[in-house]
């Protein structure tokens, strides 16, 4: 198959070739992202293999159905940035990759929360000036301590085993349970109790419509004062105004952040050489106590092997004229 690839750098251009070693379809990189402005470069293409910052919004589905194209391939799990009433309406087919190494970000959340405690990211920098005052580094322990976990998936589901592992109480949430919980003591709790209980809240649950600011003003007042808060899902699930807000307030202690709503504009690209246009990002960059990474957790050998591998075969899947166990359609998503 004819394949337009968007959003690629040269590690996913390596990972994906390999990959498509015995597939064989017809691969064209293109480092932009695919939005309605380069929409065109889509034509002739019978599929489009995308990432978590394309737009595959109406105008753009349309204009690639113009062009040709019958399927889209996230190269990820999420697909919140995709029209799926549209895409049905048009015939588009939606793949995705459900599941690659959700330890490579249950893992870097887990860094993330250790790394703010114990300001790791501070000490670092401080010895390496010559500086080895231990003023402004003080932790705490993360044993006993309770931590909140939203969405006890793939990901929620290993760092619930990780935190277990370190000795704390876990309160979770999902509206679909999943027992093998169980075996980590965590106990499945409604959001309010959640939040005023949490010493440490991190959000693993997709976003949908009714995950949509999850946290809000209303939310962050139940929480405890000096609380941590993780969320290396959507961006979207936070009131980025709000967060700042509790920052500002001391309601927030710690923010650790690898996803951010209006990341589309800035993360996986070098901006070291120019000035941030979004004051609210740039606000959240002057406070100690917030740690940002850009969208890398899921960035290991292990999970870019995995995308590169599924998404070709959803694609010669499709391309045989099978169903795909990893198609996404509007009423449910099979997996
Ligand atoms: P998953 O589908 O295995 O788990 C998501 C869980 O969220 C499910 O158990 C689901 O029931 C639950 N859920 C749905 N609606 C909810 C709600 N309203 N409140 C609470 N829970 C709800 O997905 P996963 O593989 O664990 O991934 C979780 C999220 O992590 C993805 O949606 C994606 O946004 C994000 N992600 C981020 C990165 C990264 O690099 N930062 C990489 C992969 C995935």
């Amino acid at each position: 198959m004819k394949v337009a690839i968007f959003s690629t750098k040269p590690y996913d251009r390596s990972f994906l070739e390999a990959a498509n070693a015995q597939s064989q379809h017809q691969l064209a990189f293109f480092e932009t992202r695919l939005t309605f402005e380069t929409v065109t470069l889509a034509a002739g293409f019978e599929a489009v293999c995308v990432f978590v910052n394309d737009q595959l919004d109406k105008a753009v589905l349309q204009a690639i159905h113009e062009g040709g194209t019958r399927l889209i391939a996230l190269r990820c799990a999420g697909f919140n940035n995709v029209d799926l009433l549209t895409a049905k309406n048009l015939g588009i087919r939606v793949v995705r990759v459900p599941a690659y190494s959700p330890y490579a970000v249950a893992e870097h959340t887990v860094g993330i929360m250790l790394t703010l405690n114990r300001n790791i990211h501070r000490a670092y920098n401080r010895v390496r000036d010559g500086n080895f005052a231990l003023d402004g580094l003080l932790g705490f322990d993360l044993n006993q301590l309770t931590v909140g976990i939203i969405g006890t998936g793939q990901i929620g589901s290993v760092v619930a085993k990780i935190m277990h592992g370190f000795g704390c109480h876990l309160l979770v949430y999902d509206p679909y349970p999943n027992p093998a919980l169980s075996e980590f003591h965590a106990r499945y709790v409604q959001l309010p109790e959640l939040f005023s209980v949490a010493d440490i809240i991190t959000l693993h649950c997709p976003l949908t419509p009714e995950t949509y600011h999850l946290i809000s003003t209303q939310a962050l007042h139940q929480m405890k004062h000096g609380v941590m808060l993780i969320n290396t899902s959507r961006g979207a699930l936070l009131d980025t105004q709000a967060v700042i807000n509790a920052l500002k307030s001391g309601k927030i202690g710690y923010l650790g952040l690898d996803v951010y709503e209006e990341e589309a504009d800035l993360f996986f690209e070098d901006l070291s050489g120019r000035v941030i246009q979004d004051d609210v990002f740039s606000r959240l960059l002057t406070l100690p106590n917030v740690l940002i990474t850009g969208h890398q957790a899921f960035f290991t050998h292990n999970a870019l092997e995995q995308i590169a591998v599924t998404t070709m075969s959803n694609i010669s899947t499709v391309e045989r004229g099978e169903t795909s166990p990893n198609e996404v359609t509007t009423d449910r998503v099979r997996s």
